[in-house]
């Protein structure tokens, strides 16, 4: 039965894959910035940002020569953007540690800032063609469907060791982005279109209704919607902005009240490296790491002082 999967699936695959930028390049850096990319985001809203980041950073030297306030900017409107701050640390730890060669061991790239065991087994399997399982919520969701069954619940080790098992080591490219096809166009969490789907002859899960929906949590007005309102504001402001006069920028009804709630959430982006806040002639001023400056000129030893922090 594997064989058979596997088969109709890569078929499948090579029929109807879509021509995605990432799929035209070996490029290890371009596809770690595409994996990152892609983390939580999907591929419609992730195309025009990547092509935009390949234009300017074409090279992990040139993202690593970069300011982290330019990277931001750059990535700003993507979304989480903690994973733009981990992708210029990786981009300099390389260029330092590595002579500018992103490892081909799968270890040694999970050792990056931000880089977890699925991104360091897709840059590994894409880039440099090595047969290596992996998977993330859509490769898993598709993985037990069609191997256990929609209503088992394997644990990670399991689901590591299902991956490994199934994996064809002569067609693993093909294999992983198939199965991340299949689970982002056919095999869908909610709605999967058994109908259409080359392997519903061999699933276990065939007619499943899927899983229901989940309550999510509302986007505006919520923590993360003003963390990314933050970012925003301080794009291209260089010099920085006092801490009211962001406050007015994220939201209409701001008052001094807020100031405390407004501390906290840049604490914790101050924290993450998101943003710098420094205390400068008796005001609180915030800006994006860097403000403005190179990397080689403003790393490491400059003092500042977080808001709200202690
Ligand atoms: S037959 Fe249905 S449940 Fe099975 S892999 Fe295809 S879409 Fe998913």
């Amino acid at each position: 039965m594997i064989a058979a999967v596997q088969e109709r699936l890569i078929e499948w695959y090579r029929m109807e894959a879509r021509d995605l930028p990432w799929r035209r390049t070996r490029d290890p850096y371009q596809i770690l910035l595409s994996e990152v990319m892609l983390q939580q985001t999907q591929v419609e809203r992730v195309i025009p940002y990547y092509e935009r980041f390949i234009a300017r950073f074409p090279t992990v030297e040139s993202l690593a020569r970069a300011s982290l306030a330019e990277v931001i900017s750059l990535w700003g409107g993507l979304g989480y953007n903690r994973r733009a701050v981990y992708l210029w640390r990786a981009a300099r730890e390389v260029m330092e540690r590595y002579g500018g060669a992103i490892p081909k061991d799968r270890r040694e790239l999970q050792r990056l800032p931000g880089i977890g065991r699925y991104t360091a087994g897709a840059v590994v399997c894409f880039a440099f063609g090595e047969p290596v399982a992996f998977w993330d919520t859509n490769i898993a969701r598709v993985l037990t469907r069609i191997f256990l069954g929609h209503e088992a619940r394997p644990t990670s080790r399991e689901l590591d060791q299902l991956a490994e098992s199934v994996l064809p080591p002569d067609r693993a490219y093909e294999w992983n982005q198939a199965l991340m096809e299949l689970g982002a166009r056919v095999c869908l969490a909610r709605r999967p279109r058994c109908g259409a789907c080359p392997v519903r002859g061999l699933c276990r899960s065939v007619g499943t209704t899927g899983e229901p929906r989940r309550r999510s949590e509302r986007f505006m007005g919520s923590r993360r919607y003003y963390r990314g309102r933050i970012i925003e504001a301080l794009r291209g402001r260089w010099g920085g902005m006092r801490l009211d006069e962001l406050g007015w920028a994220v939201r209409e009804d701001y008052t001094p009240a807020h100031r405390e709630w407004l501390e906290r959430l840049v604490t914790d982006l101050a924290r993450e490296g998101l943003v710098e806040a420094a205390e400068e002639r008796g005001e609180y001023v915030v800006r994006l790491p860097g403000g403005g400056e190179t990397a080689d000129n403003c790393g490491g030893g400059k003092s500042e002082k977080v808001v709200g922090s202690g």
